[in-house]
């Protein structure tokens, strides 16, 4: 099974990236997308894992792009991150991110429901900061029972305490990712919590240059349409868990992607598959 869209520690998930590995080999993955957000921190640690549980690793990043008002995920796989313009992105959206948080954390403290020490004791060293991290000081304090409840209420994005933070253009973020010889997959293109696109805005983002649509995706609102557009620009495709840890309900290899589509990541991407 293939399951090329995961997080760890190094971002908003609650697996260490040897943790993460060791979970998907025992939940049957034989190939697995380690994608953190705007982060290729955890890299390192994983693959050490994959060869170790004897699984192969698809070395990717999440990065965030500004479009309509909100922000949109593309994943860029098989990237070499040693590139100026990977480092560029990654610093910029570690410190955009940051700066949000801490604006953030200010409006709910300024209501005492949240403080700056609570939400710091709950973010992993070196971690790209998220409002994940808020959430789970908030569980801590006994406010919300998990992540999903507090992202219903004070974390939304149409949260009185909701702010956005900058991030590049599609066209910035794809070109990064083509730049560092990746292939740059849109993420839970019909994620409605963030922004239900028409037909005609997902035909806008791919004119971006996208190479594929993550379509299999439990958030994705419509899986037919997002099917009849790739089989009509035979974009490439995937499907994938977005697995969190115990940060969210989406399960190991809850959705997967199909050998041929993993074929032509691979085929495109700069960076080789580890063990294989
Ligand atoms: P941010 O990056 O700070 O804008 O926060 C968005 C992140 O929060 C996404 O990457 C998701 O992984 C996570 N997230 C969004 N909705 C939920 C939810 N309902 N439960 C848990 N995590 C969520
Ligand atoms: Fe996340
Ligand atoms: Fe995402
Ligand atoms: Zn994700």
């Amino acid at each position: 099974m293939i399951d090329l869209h995961t997080h760890t520690t190094c971002s908003d998930g609650t697996d260490s990236p040897t943790e993460l590995v060791r979970a998907a080999a025992e939940a049957g993955v034989t190939t697995l997308g380690i994608t953190d957000h705007d982060t290729v921190a955890g890299w390192a640690e994983a693959e050490e894992a994959a060869l170790a549980a004897g699984i192969a690793l698809v070395r990717g990043v999440e990065m965030s792009a500004r479009h309509a008002g909100t922000t949109l995920h593309i994943l860029g796989y098989l990237l070499d991150p040693s590139r100026d313009a990977f480092a560029q992105h990654s610093q910029s959206l570690v410190e955009a991110r940051a700066s949000r948080l801490v604006a953030m954390i200010d409006n709910l403290a300024a209501d005492g429901l949240v403080t700056h020490d609570e939400v710091a004791a709950h973010t992993p060293d070196g971690a790209t900061p998220g409002r994940p991290h808020i959430a789970d000081a908030l569980v801590a304090r006994g406010t919300y029972p998990d992540r999903s409840a507090a992202f219903a209420d004070v974390l939304s994005n149409k949260s009185p305490y909701y702010i956005a933070y900058e991030a590049p253009s599609v066209a910035r973020v794809v070109t990064t990712i083509h730049d560092c010889g990746g292939v740059a997959i849109w993420a839970h293109p019909m994620a409605a919590a963030r922004w239900l696109p028409t037909e005609d805005d997902i035909r806008e983002v791919i004119s971006f240059g996208l190479d594929g649509l993550e379509i299999r995706h439990r958030d994705n609102a419509d899986q037919a349409l997002l099917s009849r557009i790739v089989a009509e620009t035979d974009m490439m495709w995937t499907g994938s868990s977005d697995y969190h840890g115990t940060g969210k309900p989406n399960r190991l290899a809850e959705n997967v992607t199909d050998p041929v589509q993993l074929a032509r990541i691979v085929d495109r991407g700069s960076v080789e598959v580890i063990g294989v």
